[in-house]
């Protein structure tokens, strides 16, 4: 039998999301992840919660306990927050909620690649929003298309990975407010940027602001956080499937946003070493490195994809980003411990040569 006349057409054309495999990788710099581990008593500590956990029952559909710590973490009422298996199950039920039969889903170019596979597999069609050489975003472009063509979610990743900048936050502001749709502010790297609109959603309530527990050392976990005005929680909230969140991760995230000054100090090291790795590649003749807010650098390179695939002979993986446009020869790096930023800038050095 013949799968692909039996596929849904919006899903056979899709693209799996690809992640590099990661056997015989000694220094993995792909996936935007915490390199550290946690302390040992805090690994101690979270074993002997996860064995009381009665993995027979059900999880709490509502994690009240995680999401009281959530909503001083994040600074909302517990009532506004949702919880997702990652932000990218959030990303899915709120295009779920808010698009149409077929709807229209916009956002930023390049920006994450997830937004346009869960649009489409979701039936949605895709425009992408202008944005300057810099990476900016082309505001005057971006409203003259949305009111052309009118989305009815926009997905801001701030800061915007790949490329690592944040956007001008007047501009997201105005777009907001002129929008007429659903807004996502995706704020998986605040951590790490600092910059956040959840004040802003007393303000409009259209906004959407989300969180990951991935990127500061939980990606493991799949803890995705929305925090959201009263009406577009109730709306999203009959989409989500009621036990989403399992009870281990539930129970291991608890025990960790107790203990946040351990995270807080991995995330510190994290930024004094982005500052170190981006310098280490601009002192590289024939790199361009991008500034960022966030845990990664985007960089230029001639033969991009070849130095990648050097890199991961050497047992180093970074992510490959070239394709034509605005990425040509473009490679990601997520920032390491200072060992692993040190083995990956000397190799990258001596293959560019
Ligand atoms: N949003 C952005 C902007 C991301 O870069 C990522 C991870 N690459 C995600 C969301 C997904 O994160 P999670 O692990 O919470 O699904």
């Amino acid at each position: 039998m013949n799968i692909k006349l039996l596929v849904k057409k919006e899903v056979a054309s899709l693209k799996a999301y690809e992640v590099e495999d990661f056997s015989g990788i000694r220094v993995k710099l792909d996936a935007m992840e915490n390199p550290y581990t946690l302390p040992v008593e805090l690994r101690r500590e979270i074993a002997d919660a996860l064995s009381e956990v009665a993995i027979n029952r059900y999880p709490d559909p509502d994690a009240r306990a995680l999401k009281a710590l959530l909503s001083d973490y994040v600074g909302v009422p517990a009532s506004r927050l949702i919880l997702g298996n990652g932000s990218d199950e959030l990303i899915g039920m709120i295009i779920s909620a808010f698009g149409g039969s077929p709807g229209l889903i916009a956002y930023p170019a390049p920006t994450f690649s997830m937004y346009g596979i869960i649009a489409r597999s979701l039936g949605q069609d895709t425009m992408t929003l202008p944005t300057t050489d810099d990476f900016g975003l082309d505001f005057d472009g971006s409203l003259k298309a949305m009111m052309e063509m009118r989305p009815k979610v926009i997905f801001i990743a701030n800061p915007n990975n790949p490329t690592g900048n944040l956007f001008d936050s007047d501009k997201v502001r105005r777009l907001i407010a002129g929008s007429g749709a659903i807004v996502v502010v995706d704020e998986a790297y605040y951590s790490f940027s600092g910059e956040t609109f959840i004040g802003e959603l007393d303000e409009f309530p259209n906004l959407i602001v989300l969180r990951t527990l991935s990127k500061i050392g939980m990606a493991g976990l799949r803890l995705g956080i929305m925090a959201a005005g009263d009406a577009v929680i109730a709306e999203v909230n009959k989409v989500r499937l009621p036990y989403n969140i399992n009870s281990m991760s539930q129970r291991a995230a608890e025990v960790l946003l107790s203990h946040r000054s351990a995270v807080d100090a991995q995330v510190e090291m994290i930024v004094n070493e982005r500052e170190r790795l981006y310098n280490g590649l601009c002192a590289l003749d024939g790199v361009t490195a991008y500034p960022s807010k966030t845990n990664f650098i985007l960089f230029r390179v001639q033969g991009a994809a070849s130095i990648f695939e050097a890199l991961k002979k050497r047992g180093i993986l970074i992510r490959n980003m070239d394709s034509p446009g605005p990425l040509s020869d473009r490679l990601r790096v997520t920032v390491g411990t200072p060992e692993e930023d040190g083995e990956f800038l000397d190799v990258l050095k001596e293959l560019i040569g």
